[in-house]
């Protein structure tokens, strides 16, 4: 049985590790002829670590990564609205992990160097087109993207798009589609060598409308005794500026953004001063795409960002992909017939993740805050007067459930 995984991101690496962990032929066709470590920091959930660590990359993940011990939110005055343990400390078995999110894919590319022959990693071939052949089977063509010179055609039992938002197995299936829907905020994101805030390995978020979300991600600046602190800073702009497509490595300007985080000083957090440190911004508008009624077309199915983008919160973007794939090759082992578990793998999948695509819209678990923020307007004396302890214990729970994440289901 040979497989033709079209993407070498995070969701594409797993599924070719964890095909080949079950016996399948699996051929991972990546568009970058040399993948480097792009993008900035990334979480993964405990569910999600427990399926790396099933493919022998937790020791790895933590020798990159932060594991995460706190959640928590602040309104855009500086209180805190809620904090929880995270990870090992809420009682997980697996770790929540803060990593540099192009390091989490060369550090999966490797691995998938080590456990697939050579032979099956195509660096440097982008997917022009497939075709189902009379046979029932897939033949997709490749293309240098570079120079757009031929590089002929590959055959194999089924095909797993996990090309990511622009998507061209996507855009097969359905091509009247066009681009991503912006819904008018921008992220500005980055790193800077700081010391950590709170417990040293906090995710912070702060404020409801305008938001600052940040945490360190670097075991190795830890062990230094200092930090390497991811940020995304994000509002919404008036929507007549546009938007350029979305290009994790377009620059964006500090006089953008800056002077709207110019009072953010609080005793927790020195939010210029972080954002200062940065060498680079990029800048990002907040994007997703409408779930889609089907994934599945004859041999050929979608996963990670290609199925179902969504915004960046609830660190579920790549902590969903990693599920995809586990939930794949469980479906084949369970079924032993590939369109059998073809359609399993997305029964399971994609009305849970379409549910999380339509969360996130309205807020995510990080809503509570624009809740005290709306409710206080000049703030409060106890959280516990503006939004009741059960009500905010109610939403965090249900964005794990939604998830899959709430402790019960990932110990299980
Ligand atoms: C360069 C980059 C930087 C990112 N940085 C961040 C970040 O800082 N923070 C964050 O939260 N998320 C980031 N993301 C998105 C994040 O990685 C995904 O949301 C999540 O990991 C799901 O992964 P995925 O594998 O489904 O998609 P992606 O990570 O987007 O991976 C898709 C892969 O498919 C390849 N590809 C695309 N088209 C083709 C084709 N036709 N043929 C072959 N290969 C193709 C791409 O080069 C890419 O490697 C980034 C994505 C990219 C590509």
């Amino acid at each position: 049985m040979k497989a033709l995984v079209i993407g070498g991101g995070i969701g594409g690496l797993v599924t070719a590790l964890e095909l080949n962990k079950i016996g399948i032929e699996a051929h991972v066709f990546e568009s970058v002829a040399d993948v480097k470590p792009l993008g900035v920091g990334i979480n993964l959930l405990p569910h999600c670590v427990r399926c790396l660590d099933h493919l022998g990359a937790l020791d790895r993940l933590l020798a990159l990564g932060i594991p995460t011990d706190e959640q928590a939110l602040y309104t855009n005055r500086g209180q805190k609205v809620w904090t929880e343990p995270r990870g090992v400390k809420a009682g997980y078995q697996w770790p929540q992990i803060a990593i540099h999110r192009g390091e989490l894919q060369v550090a999966l590319m490797e691995l998938a160097r080590e456990q697939l022959p050579h032979s099956q990693i195509h660096t440097g071939h982008h997917l022009q087109d497939f075709r189902t052949t009379s046979d029932g089977r897939i033949a997709a063509r490749f293309i240098d993207r570079r120079t757009g010179a031929a590089l002929g055609e590959m055959d194999g039992d089924f095909l797993i798009g996990a090309d990511g938002i622009h998507s061209v197995v996507r855009a097969a299936f359905y091509p009247g589609e066009g681009p991503p829907r912006w819904n008018g905020a921008i992220i500005w994101r980055s790193a800077s060598y700081a010391k950590p805030f709170l417990t040293g390995r906090t995710q912070l978020g702060i404020g409801g409308r305008q938001t600052f979300i940040t945490y360190p991600m670097s075991k190795r600046e830890e062990d230094k005794g200092s930090g390497l602190i991811n940020w995304a800073a994000r509002f919404f702009v008036d929507p007549s500026k546009g938007f350029a497509r979305e290009d994790w490595n377009r620059e964006g300007r500090l006089e953008d953004f800056l002077p709207r985080y110019d009072n953010w000083r609080f005793e927790f957090l020195d939010v210029p001063d972080l954002i200062l440190k940065a060498e680079k911004v990029w800048e990002f508008p907040m994007v997703d795409r409408d779930p889609l009624p089907r994934w599945t077309y004859g041999r050929a199915t979608l996963l990670g960002d290609a199925a179902h983008p969504m915004y960046p919160l609830g660190s579920n973007g790549a902590s969903q992909a990693i599920l995809d794939a586990r939930a794949l090759a469980q479906a084949i082992i369970d079924l032993n017939d590939i369109d059998a578990a073809l359609a399993r793998y997305e029964s399971e999948r994609r009305t849970r993740t379409a549910d999380i695509v339509l969360r996130n819209r309205s807020g995510g678990p990080e809503v509570v805050i624009r809740m005290a923020e709306e409710r206080a307007p000049e703030g409060f004396a106890d959280i516990e007067d503006v939004i009741p302890r059960e009500e905010l214990e109610r939403i965090s729970r249900t964005y794990k459930e939604l998830a899959k994440f709430d402790v019960e289901s990932v110990n299980a």
